[in-house]
């Protein structure tokens, strides 16, 4: 769908087997060619759409001249691979994320599993649970196979979209390396999964990651006031206008969440230590399912390291087990 006639940019909504049931990858139609932001699973469904986009609008393979990867998460590179082999394109990411796609996504999926495994059991995780949120990694790495060859993007390096320029907007935190891309002249933010309207960005402790991925996020938001952005168009979600709003809001959410996680181990003047499964669950409540659970304990686990490198919380270890107090 043609969403912007004078940048001409389309969104491309693809389908995802989530809770999250979709994402937008956008394509951008130059004199010369066609350009792509993110591009899908690997799946049957994801390739029809992007065939049926390339029919509607008459594109060849070889007419696709650049392909651009936000992070190095499956719902958005997964497919590069496949769309690499029609199109030889070549397929940009940042340093960072091309890091944890060869380390992380282009394996077996074992190392990462039993790399998890062990950070969810050191933070109190029950092993039952541990097993059934771990279970999806193996599948998840083997389906974003083929790879495609990757180039590196640098933070503020100018890359042509369609007939205009855009600067590329470094923005760790979501993942390590993740990058947006701004167009100044026209205030047109492709913001990734780093700002989204309604849903706040998980911000996670990967076991071979930054060690403060937080403060990373935090930092990225801050300095993105400085963009005069009229539109932002996120990977989920609809687009939206008031960039300024969206990041204090998200700041007030993680701030919120700081304090809430402090409080949890400090009840009725008296101290408690407690896991990151305790204080998850007090944050989270029960109900998550073993996947969501999953990723609110390394985001909880995020939270916690950042309050202990501030010199607010403290970290000691009992019987192999961390203990926040
Ligand atoms: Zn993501």
């Amino acid at each position: 769908m043609l969403i912007n006639k004078e940048l001409a940019i389309h969104i491309v909504r693809l389908p995802l087997p989530f809770a999250l049931n979709h994402i937008n990858c956008y394509a951008i139609q130059g004199k010369d060619g066609w350009w792509l932001i993110d591009v899908g699973l690997n799946t049957e469904s994801s390739r029809k759409v992007w065939l049926q986009f390339l029919l509607d609008n008459d594109i060849k393979g070889s007419d696709i001249k650049g392909i651009y990867i936000t992070h190095a998460h499956p719902d958005h590179f997964a497919a590069a691979g496949w769309l690499q082999e029609i199109s030889g394109a070549p397929v940009y990411i940042s340093a960072q994320d091309s890091k944890s796609m060869s380390e992380i996504w282009n394996g077996s999926g074992k190392w990462i599993t039993v790399e998890v495994t062990n950070q969810l059991n050191r933070n109190g995780m029950p092993p039952e649970l541990i097993f059934k949120a771990t279970r999806d990694i193996i599948p998840m790495v083997l389906s974003t196979q083929p790879h495609p060859a990757l180039s590196i993007i640098e933070p503020g390096e100018v890359v042509q979209f369609g007939d205009f320029q855009y600067t590329t907007v470094f923005t760790p935190g979501h993942s390590d390396g993740h990058m947006c891309f701004f167009n100044q002249e026209h205030g047109f933010l492709f913001s990734g999964d780093h700002l989204l309207e309604t849903i706040s960005p998980n911000i996670s402790l990967w076991p071979n990651g930054e060690l403060d991925p937080l403060a990373n996020f935090l930092e990225s938001l801050n300095s993105n006031r400085c963009l005069s952005c009229k539109s932002v168009l996120p990977a989920h979600g609809a687009p939206f206008s008031n960039m300024e709003l969206r990041i204090s809001e998200l700041e007030a959410h993680h701030h919120e969440r700081l304090r809430l996680i402090k409080d949890s181990t400090r009840k009725e003047s008296t101290q408690k230590s407690l896991t990151v499964y305790e204080i998850c669950g007090q944050l989270f409540g029960q109900e998550l399912n073993e996947f969501d659970l999953r990723f609110a304990m390394t985001e909880t686990l995020a939270h916690l390291m950042y309050l202990v490198y501030r010199g607010e919380m403290e970290v000691k270890e009992h019987n192999g087990i961390n203990l926040f107090v």
